[in-house]
C-alpha cells in the first residue's frame, strides 16, 4: 500500500484545475513520449524540470537593447498602424517610445481588438520579449507579455523554461506546474540529518519548489543545493531497491556445489588455448562463490574479444561436476547459435551434454529439450529468455549465465534472480563499465574483471575514411578477399526502422556483389533464422569472404579469421557501438583493421567519437568517453527502453552522490532491515515516490 502522505501526488493530473482529458493526453505526451496509456500523476508533472531561464530583469531602455535580447521596456503607446485589408502578410504594428527612443511591436495574424485593447494608444504599458533591430530600427515580435503600469508586480521576471510538446501553452504548463508544486505535502525526512547538514541541502519540498522556481542560471545546475538534494533522493531511492534485492537474494539460502576438477580438467586439455591470467584468476573467484553456502551474484567484465565465453563454460562444468545443472542465456538467437557451436567442442570432450532453446524450437523438439531439463539428462541449456517462461522446470539448476552484452534490461535480471530458489547467477557484460555505473545499473555486485586479452593478440588499426572515397575501400576489400582475408561490411543504422535498415543493407549487398562476385554474404535481422545461420556458417567456413550486415552482428558474433571490418555511416553509430563492432576484428594473431567511413558534413560529437576510435582500442577508455559525451543511461542502452532512467539523478555528474548513496543504502538493510524505524518509513515514502516501489514487495516476502 502507497503511503497516504504521497495520495496528492498520486493523483492523475487531471485532478488539476483546468487539466481534461485532451491536455491530460498532452501532457502524457509531454511526459512519457506517446499518449497511450493512463494520464500522469502529478508526481510525473514535478520531475518534469526547467532546462533553461528566461531572465526579464534587463531593463536598458529602447536604444539601448542589445539584438537578440530578452529585455522589458516601460513604453507609452503612441500609434497604431493596421495591415491593409485582405493581405495577412504585413503585420499589425503598434508604435511606442521611451526617453531613448521609439520600439515597433510586432503582431503577425493579430487579432486587431486585442491589440488595441491592449495597448491603447496614449497609454503607458510594460512590455517584455525579444528585441530584435532591422536597418538599425529596434522591434519586438509578439510580445511575451503586455502589463499595465500598476501590474508591473504580476509581470514574471524570471521564467523557468520547460522542455515542450506540440499542442502546449507554455502559459498552460507554468500554471499546472504551480499547481502540482504546491500540492507537494511535507515528507518525513529520509536523508540521514549529519549528511543534510553538511551538503546545505533544503528539504524535499523545498527543494522541488526551488528547481521550479530558478532565479539565476545556477540554479539549473544540476549540482546547485536542490537539485543535489533531489538526485540523492533518487540515487538513494536506487540504490536502496538494489540493496534489498541483494540481501534479500542472500538470504535465501543457497547450495554449496563444490566441483571436483575432472570436467574441468578435461576441457582445459580439449582447448587449443591456454587461459589468460585474468580468465584463471576470475574462475578462481566464481569458483569459491559457488563453493559457498551463500547465494552468488557476480558481474563478470571484459571487453569485446577478452575470452568470456571460456569462462562461462568453465563456470557451468563447475557446478556439473558437483551433480547439478546450467543454463547460459543470451540475447539474440545468433548468439545462442554461436554459444552453442564454441561450446560445441570443449563440452563434447568432457561429456557434458548441451541442449539449446529458443523460440525456434517447437512441438516435439521442444518437449524433447523440457524432458532432458526435468530429468536431469541435459547439463547445460544454452537459451533465449524463452528459457525461463511457463513452463520450463530443472532438475537441480544451479547456476544461471546471463551473457547480457547490455540487451537485457535490469527488470529481467530482477525476474531471474527471483526465479530459481538457490540459483547462482553470474552476469557477463561486453562493456567495460566504469564503476559509477556498475553502482548504477547492477548494485553492489561482487566484480570480476577480465583485463587481459588472449596472447598474441595484435591492436586493430582503426582508420576513418569518407564516404567519397567508397570506391577506394571497395577495391581494398577486393584485394584483400583475394589474399585471403575475411571482411565485415556493417551498413548504416537508421533509428526509426529496422526495415530501412534491411534496403540498405540489401543495396549494398547487391552493389558489393557485383564487383567482387559471389563470395559476398548477407545476414540481418528480418532474415528467417536458418537463413541467418546459414550466412553466418558460410562466412565462419570460409564459403563467402565478405559478410554484409546490419547491427545485428555488434552482439558476441565470434568468426576468428575476420580481419576487416568496414562500418559505413560510422558517424551515425554510438561509442559503445562503434566499439562493439570493431570488437568482432583483432581475434587472432593477423593485423586486424577497422574502417570507419562517414559523410561529410559531421557534427561535433561524431567527430570526436571517430577520433577517440582511432585513438585507443581500450574498453574502459571509451567507456569514459562515451559516458562524457551521452550520459549514463545510454551508455547501456536502457534509457529507450524507458525503464531504468533516473528522472533526476545524472550518473555521470552525480557520481559522488552515487557512492555515498550506495554506503547509506548498505549501512541502513544491515541495521534496519525491515525498515521498520523512524528513517525506515521515510525511506519507504522515498521508495514509492521514485517508483522503486518493487523493492518493498521483498520487504514483506523476507
Ligand atoms: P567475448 O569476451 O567477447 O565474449 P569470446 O568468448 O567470444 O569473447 O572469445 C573471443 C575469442 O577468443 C574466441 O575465438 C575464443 O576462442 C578466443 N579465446 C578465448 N580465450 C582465449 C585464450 N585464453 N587464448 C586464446 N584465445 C582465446
Ligand atoms: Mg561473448
Amino acid at each position: 500500500m502507497r503511503p497516504e502522505i504521497l495520495n496528492p501526488l498520486f493523483r492523475p493530473v487531471t485532478s488539476l484545475a483546468g487539466v481534461g482529458p485532451k491536455l491530460a493526453l498532452t501532457l502524457r505526451r509531454l511526459l512519457s513520449g506517446s499518449e497511450a496509456g493512463e494520464p500522469p500523476r502529478v508526481v510525473d508533472l514535478l520531475f518534469h524540470l526547467p532546462a533553461a531561464l528566461i531572465d526579464r530583469r534587463n531593463q536598458p531602455g529602447i536604444a539601448l537593447s542589445p539584438e537578440g535580447a530578452i529585455v522589458t521596456l516601460r513604453i507609452r503607446v503612441d500609434r497604431h498602424q493596421k495591415p491593409p485589408r485582405g493581405n495577412r502578410r504585413v503585420p499589425y504594428r503598434v508604435y511606442g517610445h521611451d526617453d531613448t527612443g521609439e520600439i515597433a511591436l510586432t503582431f503577425f495574424h493579430a487579432h486587431a481588438d486585442w491589440v488595441e485593447k491592449s495597448l491603447p494608444v496614449g497609454e503607458t504599458r510594460y512590455v517584455s520579449g525579444r528585441v530584435e533591430w532591422f536597418n538599425g530600427r529596434p522591434a519586438m515580435v509578439h510580445p511575451d507579455h503586455i502589463v499595465e503600469e500598476a501590474d508591473f508586480a504580476s509581470m514574471p521576471l524570471v521564467e523557468p523554461v520547460y522542455p515542450m510538446t506540440a499542442g502546449l501553452a507554455r502559459k498552460t504548463l507554468l500554471r499546472i506546474v504551480g499547481e502540482a508544486v504546491e500540492s507537494v505535502p511535507t515528507l518525513p525526512e529520509c536523508l540521514d540529518p549529519a549528511l543534510r547538514k553538511k551538503r546545505a541541502w533544503p528539504d524535499f519540498a523545498a527543494a522541488i519548489t526551488q528547481a521550479h522556481h530558478p532565479v539565476k542560471a545556477d540554479d539549473l545546475e544540476p549540482t546547485s543545493p536542490h537539485l543535489s538534494r533531489l538526485a540523492y533522493d533518487e540515487l538513494l531511492a536506487n540504490q536502496l531497491a538494489l540493496a534489498l534485492l541483494r540481501e534479500h537474494h542472500r538470504k535465501s539460502a543457497g547450495t554449496s556445489r563444490r566441483g571436483n576438477g575432472r570436467l574441468t580438467a578435461k576441457i582445459l586439455a580439449a582447448l587449443p588455448y591456454s587461459l589468460t591470467g585474468s580468465q584463471g584468476q576470475a574462475l578462481e573467484e566464481i569458483r569459491a562463490d559457488l563453493a559457498k553456502p551463500e547465494r552468488m551474484l557476480r558481474l563478470l567484465q571484459g571487453d569485446v574479444g577478452s575470452g568470456k565465453t571460456v569462462v562461462a563454460l568453465l563456470s557451468a562444468a563447475s557446478v556439473i561436476e558437483a551433480g547439478a545443472q546450467a543454463a547460459l542465456m543470451a540475447p539474440t538467437e545468433l548468439l545462442i547459435r554461436q554459444h552453442a557451436r564454441s561450446i560445441a567442442p570443449a563440452a563434447e570432450a568432457a561429456g557434458i551434454r548441451v541442449a539449446v532453446l529458443t523460440g525456434r524450437e517447437k512441438g516435439r523438439e521442444r518437449e524433447a529439450v523440457l524432458a532432458s531439463l526435468a530429468d536431469g539428462s541435459t547439463d547445460l541449456l544454452i537459451g533465449t529468455h524463452a528459457l525461463f517462461q511457463g513452463n520450463v522446470a530443472f532438475r537441480d539448476l544451479a547456476l544461471v549465465i546471463v551473457d547480457e552484452q547490455h540487451r537485457f534490461g535490469v527488470h529481467q535480471r530482477l525476474a531471474l534472480t527471483a526465479k530459481g530458489t538457490a540459483t547462482d547467477v553470474l552476469v557477463m557484460t561486453a562493456t567495460p563499465i566504469p564503476r559509477t555505473l556498475v553502482l548504477t545499473y547492477y548494485g553492489d555486485m561482487d566484480v570480476s574483471k577480465l583485463t587481459e586479452k588472449p596472447a598474441g593478440r595484435r591492436p586493430i588499426e582503426t582508420r576513418s575514411v569518407s564516404l567519397d572515397r567508397l570506391d577506394e575501400v571497395v577495391e581494398r576489400i577486393r584485394a584483400a578477399v583475394e589474399i585471403g582475408a575475411k571482411a565485415y561490411w556493417v551498413c548504416p543504422l537508421v533509428e526509426e526502422s529496422e526495415l530501412i535498415d534491411v534496403a540498405a543493407a540489401e543495396e549494398r549487398f547487391a552493389a558489393l556483389v557485383q564487383v567482387l562476385g559471389p563470395v559476398v554474404g548477407l545476414v540481418h535481422g528480418k532474415m528467417k533464422p536458418e537463413a541467418r545461420d546459414r550466412a553466418m556458417q558460410n562466412f565462419l567456413s570460409g564459403a563467402t569472404k565478405v559478410l554484409v550486415a546490419t547491427t545485428v552482428i555488434e552482439v558476441g558474433v565470434d568468426v576468428p579469421d575476420a580481419t576487416i571490418i568496414v562500418i559505413e555511416h560510422a558517424e551515425r553509430f554510438g561509442l559503445a557501438q562503434l566499439h562493439q563492432l570493431r570488437g568482432r576484428v583483432g581475434r587472432s594473431d593477423k593485423p586486424s583493421t577497422c574502417l570507419l567511413l562517414f559523410k561529410m558534413p559531421i557534427g561535433d560529437v561524431a567527430r570526436d567519437r571517430l577520433s577517440v576510435m582511432r585513438e585507443t582500442n581500450d574498453g574502459f577508455r571509451i567507456a569514459e568517453e562515451d559516458l562524457r559525451l551521452r550520459g549514463g543511461g545510454e551508455v547501456l542502452g536502457t534509457r529507450q527502453s524507458g525503464e531504468e532512467g533516473f528522472r533526476v539523478a545524472r550518473p555521470e555528474i552525480h557520481a559522488d552522490l552515487m557512492e555515498i548513496a550506495r554506503d547509506d543504502a548498505r549501512l541502513m538493510v544491515a541495521t534496519d532491515p525491515h525498515l521498520t524505524g523512524a528513517r525506515g518509513d521515510a525511506l519507504r515514502i522515498l521508495l514509492y515516490l521514485f517508483g522503486r516501489d518493487e523493492a518493498i514487495r521483498l520487504l514483506r516476502a523476507g
